[in-house]
């Protein structure tokens, strides 16, 4: 097995940083990937991991990406992520992630916290008591509130770019789109497109979403397996992960993928060529449903929402264009020009290590300004 700096050595991490807390039985992992652009930010899982390792290689994982996402998103972040090893639905409690919080002070703003899997904005609020490197707060504490409805209109302005490179058209009107997954992005997405003149087609393992989406946008329901075979332009995942795979991509009748759900490609590299090989358009996740993380970075510079939802609409849709052209002129899947633009910017940011400046504090001023 790989020793702890050898799996760092692999990524490319800065620091990780194991918390004992016997008193309060905190056990987590910070991991630090980058701060090539600013302090690293990324959410707080709670998950009942089988080995420590476990945990190690999904912080180390999920930290690299939000480097990427933050880079590609334009934004002045790096990435971080923290585990904490525990079933989060008996073993929370407000010491826990006081505990937590103490542990992210202490890193001083070289990371920034936020909820995630198996946390949520209550437990953010006992993090805060004990820090101010803490995002994603509710809106009645000063904070952003949920993020569902951003990452929805990110998500619907990233389908208007592919349409444009993909279909040539400027407008959603009369265009199928087939929803898969009616949560708290969903029905937004659903709610977005449907003012755009989209007919949707949506499906749902549970019956109330579907019922919702159908009654409030005339959306056409359709069972859950036959999502992937379903007569549309666009399919938009919003559910689940790995969904686009060996199985799913021969069966798509759309010329576009584009949708909010995390880690879409099973395998990243195979299945985005599978995709490219069909003359599917691939919008990458990361960089179609960052409007969640381009609300909480707002949330850094004091939140203001309207600025925040501009933000995450235009800026999502020039970064797929951006990609999208890079990957035709180089001939690569839109994955792979994704992840070149992302460590072009990361690189680029780290020229900038040579000019000296007055140090900078973390909420993204400098303290002589
Ligand atoms: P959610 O849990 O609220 O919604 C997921 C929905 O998918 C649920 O209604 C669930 O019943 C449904 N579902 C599960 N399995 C399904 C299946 N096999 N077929 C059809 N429907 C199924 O989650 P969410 O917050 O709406 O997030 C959706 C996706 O977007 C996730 O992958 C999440 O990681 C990603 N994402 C969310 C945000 C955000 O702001 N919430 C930001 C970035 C990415």
């Amino acid at each position: 097995m790989l020793s702890v700096f050898q799996s760092m050595d692999n990524k490319g991490h800065e620091e990780v940083v194991y918390c004992n807390d016997k008193g309060t039985g905190l056990k987590a992992i910070i991991a630090i990937h980058s701060t090539t652009i600013g302090p690293a930010l990324g959410g707080c899982r709670m998950w009942n991991y089988e080995t420590e390792r476990d945990a190690l290689n999904d912080v180390l994982r999920l930290s690299r990406g939000m480097s990427y996402k933050a880079a590609i998103a334009g934004l002045n972040l790096g990435g971080g992520k923290a585990v904490i090893i525990g079933d989060s639905k008996k073993e929370k409690n407000e010491i826990l992630f006081r505990s937590f919080g103490r542990f992210v002070q202490g890193l001083a703003g070289r990371y920034i916290t936020a909820e995630d899997v198996g946390t949520s904005v209550k437990d953010m609020e006992w993090v805060r008591m004990e820090t101010s490197y803490v995002t994603g707060i509710s809106r009645a504490l000063g904070g952003s509130g949920d993020p569902s409805p951003v990452t929805a209109l990110g998500t619907c302005s990233g389908i208007k770019a592919s349409v444009k490179k993909q279909l040539g058209k400027d407008s959603l009107q009369g265009l199928k789109i087939a929803v898969q997954g009616l949560g708290q992005v969903g029905y937004y997405l659903c709610k977005y497109l449907h003012k755009e003149g989209a007919m949707l087609y949506v499906t749902d393992i549970h019956n109330e979403p579907t019922k919702r989406v159908a009654n409030e946008f005339g959306a056409k329901v359709i069972k859950p397996n036959e999502i992937y075979k379903a007569n549309v332009d666009i399919y938009a995942p919003c559910a689940l992960g790995a969904i686009l795979n060996d199985e799913t991509i021969p069966m798509l009748k759309c010329s576009i993928v584009a949708g909010a759900a995390n880690n879409q490609l099973k395998l990243e590299d195979a299945h985005a060529q599978m995709l490219k090989d069909r003359d599917i358009l691939y919008a990458p996740d990361y960089a179609i449903n960052a409007g969640g993380l381009i609300n909480v970075a707002n949330e850094i510079e004091g939140y203001n929402r309207e600025r925040a939802f501009k933000q995450a609409e235009e800026g999502i849709y020039d970064t797929l264009m951006t990609i999208f052209d890079k990957s035709e002129k180089d001939n690569v899947t839109t994955h792979k020009a994704a992840l070149s633009v992302a460590k072009k910017r990361i690189m680029d940011v780290s020229k900038l290590k040579n000019v000296y400046l007055p140090k900078k504090n973390v909420m993204g001023k400098r303290d002589n300004v």
